[in-house]
């Protein structure tokens, strides 16, 4: 896609558990260049509304698009392939393995069939690939002197960029990042704020979850804000910023 084309339609997304609306009818685009942010006090839905849109929980109702296709139902596995990658709240780096073998390792298990065929199968020339294209996603995100380092060796904002290392093998369209900021200090921040603007001016499109305004109001073009599993208000972060309704929520919550 080019810059500006529409790359996810999430329309009416709907969530139930039990007699909970975790996510009430919730609507938006995403564009190709753009970061748009979803924010919201704790349990206002936004996970929810993240595995809804990558496949790991299935919708109560409503419809998911993703470049011109409806992806709701079909397994995580095909909407990471189809070029939708998601990371998760908490780190999961294997502590012990290098960044390099993290990263590949990731790689081969959202492309690939599974734990065993990683570990045991993988000829020679596909490994060769595969640690190629760690390599250069690697680089990509500017961790490429410390390819080799234990991972849970380094700080948790490096932590943090390798993982998304790991979600961009194999050149996504579009990003989804659960909190990457949370528990990072300031300067690590500006660190990964810094990659992800970045990977805007290269054409991707980033969705990221975060409870922290601050970070989001200076990254984001455009922001969400989700309150008790609804839209409570959307818009430029200037705008959200003195959004009487906002502020009550974040305050008042
Ligand atoms: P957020 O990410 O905004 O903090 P979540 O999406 O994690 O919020 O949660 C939204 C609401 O849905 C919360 O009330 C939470 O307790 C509930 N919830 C989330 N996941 C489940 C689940 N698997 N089963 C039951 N309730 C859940
Ligand atoms: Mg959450």
């Amino acid at each position: 896609p080019t810059v500006g084309d529409l790359v996810l339609e999430v329309d009416r997304v709907r969530k139930e558990f039990g007699g909970l609306v975790a996510v009430n009818d919730i609507s938006f685009r995403l564009r190709a260049g753009e970061i748009m942010g979803l924010i919201g006090p704790n349990g206002a839905g936004k996970s929810t509304t993240f595995n809804l849109i990558s496949g790991v929980a299935p919708l109560s109702g409503g419809a998911v698009r993703f470049m011109g296709d409806r992806i709701d139902g079909l397994p995580a596995r095909e909407i990471a392939r189809r070029g939708l990658a998601r990371s998760f709240q908490h780190v999961q780096l294997l502590p012990d393995m290098s960044v390099l073998e993290n990263v590949a390792l990731g790689a081969h298990l959202r492309s690939g069939s599974g734990v065993v065929s990683a570990a045991l199968r993988l000829d020679r020339t596909a490994e060769a690939a595969l640690l190629r294209e760690a390599a250069r996603q690697i680089e990509r995100v500017g961790l490429g002197d410390v390819l080799d380092q234990p991972a849970g060796s380094l700080p948790l904002g490096r932590q943090r960029i390798v993982e998304i290392a790991r979600a961009l093998c194999c050149d996504p369209i579009a990003l989804l990042l659960d909190e990457p900021a949370a528990g990072l200090r300031y300067q690590e921040k500006q660190a990964l704020a810094a990659v992800l603007d970045q990977l805007r001016r290269e054409g991707m499109s980033l969705l990221l979850v975060e409870h922290d305004m601050d970070f989001v109001m200076n990254l984001t073009d455009h922001l969400l804000v989700m309150d008790f599993g609804t839209m409570l208000a959307e818009g430029v972060p200037a705008d959200i910023q003195r959004n009487p309704a906002v502020l009550e929520a974040y305050l008042g919550g």
